[in-house]
């Protein structure tokens, strides 16, 4: 099994030279990271079971919630009573990093526009301390009832859940959030593997075109709810440019307000968003936001931070 040949070319004329050292990546499964999640169970407790259920702990030198296992162990750790009752999550490390770009804080109000299965959503409302207002939103009922569930194992209590279309939100809620996550839906190439045909089984440059529409239409509805003033984090797992550079450029010439703010994110594998793609070329300001390179222990993302000026 391999992966769609037009990805692999597109991917090596988003990264000419690093393609041929970063694809091998695509092949191999990653360690499983997880998160302690403090507003369920007291960290040191939850570390010990899982010592003692004889799981392989490596902590994350960025974040001291974040733990990752051998994928071996991975079977055994959706089996632990910890994952079930809701004292760790399963998450990405990329995935953790845009709650902490986003820094939501205790007795803010925060919306999170795209929010199953509800990772995001539960580490928002952890670095809130469950206080102040967390309004999470999913149109796919299925999905809404799993982040239902997910959020309420966690134990988290300042959760508003609605079941509706994120493009609506911002004509109903306009200026209402301190903060706003939009973790977007997406072609999910960062999420590719070879070995897993399930995961290209939808992908094509179609699909990238149907998603970038429904990007950017939901970053305006994003940004429409957002307060003056405040902040606004704009997320991929794809690669695509159309997906990521040229939905925030497209927004930069419609909204005159925005800014791009910087992003200092704790690793090393980094790069500033393009500043072209094919004839387009970007506004400079596109290149303050940040692509996070796949490495062993990460996939990778796309990430930019937002703010309507006060
Ligand atoms: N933030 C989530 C997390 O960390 O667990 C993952 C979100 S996932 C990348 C994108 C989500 O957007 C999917 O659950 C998808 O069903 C949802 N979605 C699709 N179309 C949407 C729309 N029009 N409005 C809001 N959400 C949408």
């Amino acid at each position: 099994m391999a992966l769609p040949q037009a990805f692999v070319e597109r991917f090596g004329r988003v990264y000419p030279d690093m393609a041929q050292s970063l694809l091998p990546l695509f092949d191999a499964p990653r360690p499983v990271s997880f998160r302690l999640n403090p507003l369920k169970a007291d960290r040191q407790k939850t570390l010990e079971t899982l010592k003692q259920e004889g799981f392989d702990l490596s902590p994350v030198a960025w974040y001291a919630d974040a733990f990752s296992v051998p994928y071996e162990q991975r079977d055994a750790l959706t089996r632990s009573p910890l994952f079930e009752n809701g004292a760790i999550y399963i998450q990405s490390l990329s995935s953790m990093l845009a709650p902490l770009a986003l820094e939501p804080k205790p007795g803010e109000t925060v919306l999170d526009l795209a929010a199953a299965p509800g990772g995001k959503s539960l580490m928002m409302a952890a670095l809130m301390q469950n206080e102040g207002w967390l309004s999470v939103v999913e149109p796919g009922k299925e999905r809404f009832f799993r982040l239902k569930a997910n959020l309420a194992r966690g134990g988290v209590t300042i959760a508003h859940h609605y079941m509706t279309d994120g493009r609506s939100v911002g004509a109903k809620c306009p200026a209402m959030f301190d903060k706003v996550m939009l973790d977007a839906p997406c072609s999910t190439e960062a999420k590719f593997k070879s070995f897993d045909p399930k995961t290209t089984a939808y992908w094509s440059e179609r699909k990238i075109k149907e998603m970038a529409k429904l990007q950017f239409r939901l970053l305006l509805s994003a940004y429409k709810s957002l307060k003056p003033g405040g902040t606004l984090l704009y997320a991929t797992c794809s690669f695509a440019p159309e997906e990521n550079e040229a939905v925030i450029d497209k927004a930069l010439d419609r909204l005159e307000d925005m800014e791009v703010l910087p992003l200092n994110l704790p690793i090393p594998n980094t790069r500033p968003g393009l500043s072209a793609w094919g004839k387009k070329g970007f506004d400079k300001r596109v290149g303050h936001t940040v692509r996070i390179l796949p490495d062993e222990t990460m996939e990778g993302f796309y990430l930019a931070l937002l703010r309507k000026k006060s």
